[in-house]
């Protein structure tokens, strides 16, 4: 685990508001806000679900539709200690914690800016000694506590592939290279969490296991690094704000024969997106060892038979939504007013249209209903009838809509409607027999 998100600074600007809105425009809400709110965990409002779907989504086309080399698979996120045992999380997966003996804060040590001042109270030399916090969730299975019943929720996808990757080799035609793809919930008691959505206690990972014959992996890993960056700029993330970053020796996992970050440039320096690891065969010769279950490949073709190797693409789906919101995040002057605009990729965009009356007069529901029935079904599509025009554009820009359509008393005589472009606010009038067909190839999903 690599730190540096205590300390803010020079963007704490764009930082507020971009924080101030998701809040405004039901992007992330504080959980459990009406009692004070809880800080390590966040809540998904009408948008936010929208778009963390949409990054979801985004990840899946790429990583398991538009090849032939992945399957898809979701596992359980409890599982028996058994896992954790042989994963090695129950013994490596720790951070190193401190208290201050001034105030009882409580820190990552390898995050602190001076490792001897406490960033709460200012005290100097109050630190404890570093000890190894486990940062797994514990609880306990049925009726009964005690032993026996422990179980953990889980802190990674990853290892719901590893122990299924007999299963799915036993159900599906692939043979090394190939992967299996996940997206769900993982669970950290991290010590510091912070920096809004970027570091949770309770947050949504998107992994893929690539199972590769071991003389592959080198080549693998270098091929996986560079899609994986690709990814990320074609969804609008710009190039000088992403770096790859390889690890150093003495900051790879217990698993790891080599890991590099993908990095975004966050208002407080740089941050991880997703780290790619070569994680050898470590993982399914514990499990084989722990299991007693043959995790090998047989290849029948060579007769041979060996354990793959894995490269493993691990992002965050939370944290990665919070780095496309700051990129598209953007303000401009436009005739003495300001005004925001969420610049996000159309794949990206919780509604990829708006449909707008002029006014609230009911000749204009009908056209408002027929243009919906045709949009509704393809895409998410708002509708808002309330306050002026330029206000509805307006709140359509700062949350990211790429067209607005608005129906106006011309549009029931020449049954055609405007489009406004949010990046450009160009507008176009488009019949709305060809409307479906304009916006399909204007969003060029
Ligand atoms: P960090 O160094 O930031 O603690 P990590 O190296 O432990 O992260 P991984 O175990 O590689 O993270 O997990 C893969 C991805 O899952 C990370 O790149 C990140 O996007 C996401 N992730 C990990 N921990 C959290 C968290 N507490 N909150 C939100 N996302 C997280």
């Amino acid at each position: 685990m690599s730190g540096g998100d205590v300390d803010r600074g020079a963007g704490d600007d764009l930082m507020d508001k971009v924080v101030n809105l998701c809040k405004r425009r039901g992007f992330v809400y504080q959980s459990a806000e009406i009692y004070g709110g809880f800080r390590s965990a966040y809540d998904y409002g009408p948008l936010g679900v929208l778009l963390l779907r949409n990054v979801k989504d985004a990840w899946w086309r790429t990583m398991v539709q538009l090849r032939t080399d992945v399957v898809g698979l979701d596992a359980s996120i409890l599982s028996p200690p058994e896992v954790w045992e042989a994963s090695g999380h129950l013994t490596n997966f720790t951070d190193p914690l401190v208290d201050c003996r001034n105030c009882g804060m409580r820190f990552r040590a390898d995050q602190l800016e001076d490792p001897d001042v406490c960033p709460s109270c200012g005290a100097r030399g109050q630190f404890t000694e570093a000890r190894e916090f486990n940062l797994m969730f514990r609880t306990q299975a049925g009726p009964v506590a005690g032993a026996g019943a422990d179980v953990y929720l889980r802190p990674e996808t990853a290892q719901g592939m590893f122990i299924n990757f007999a299963n799915v080799l036993n159900t599906v035609r692939n043979k090394p290279p190939f992967g299996i793809a996940q997206i769900g919930k993982s669970f950290r008691n991290e010590i510091t969490p912070g920096n809004f959505i970027f570091r949770t206690r309770e947050f949504e990972q998107m992994e893929m296991e690539f199972f590769v014959p071991p003389d592959e992996a080198t080549k693998w890993f270098e091929y996986w690094c560079g899609a994986r960056m690709d990814w990320y700029t074609e969804l609008g993330i710009p190039a000088d704000k992403l770096r790859l970053r390889p690890h150093d020796a003495d900051e790879l996992s217990h698993y790891s024969a080599g890991t590099a970050d993908v990095e975004y440039l966050f208002p407080w320096g740089w941050g991880e997106l997703e780290g790619i690891a070569n994680r050898t065969d470590y993982d399914l010769t514990q499990h084989a060892q722990h299991s007693g279950v043959d995790l090998e490949y047989y290849d029948q073709q060579a007769d041979e038979r060996y354990r793959p190797h894995v490269i493993e693409p691990a992002a965050g789906a939370t944290r990665t939504m919070m780095a496309f919101l700051l990129a598209a995040f953007d303000t401009e002057e436009v005739r003495g007013e300001t005004r925001t605009v969420l610049r996000l990729h159309p794949r990206l965009a919780p509604y990829k249209a708006a449909v707008l009356p002029l006014s609230k007069k009911p000749e204009l529901q009908s056209v408002c209903e027929e243009v919906l029935g045709l949009l509704q079904p393809r895409w998410m599509t708002d509708y808002d009838v309330t306050q002026s025009i330029g206000r509805r554009y307006r709140r359509q820009d700062e949350i990211g809509t790429p067209y607005c359509v608005t129906v106006d008393f011309d549009s029931l005589e020449d049954r055609a409607v405007t489009v406004r472009d949010r990046d450009t606010m160009d507008q176009d009038r488009v019949p709305i027999e060809g409307l479906a067909e304009h916006l399909d190839a204007k969003l060029g999903l």
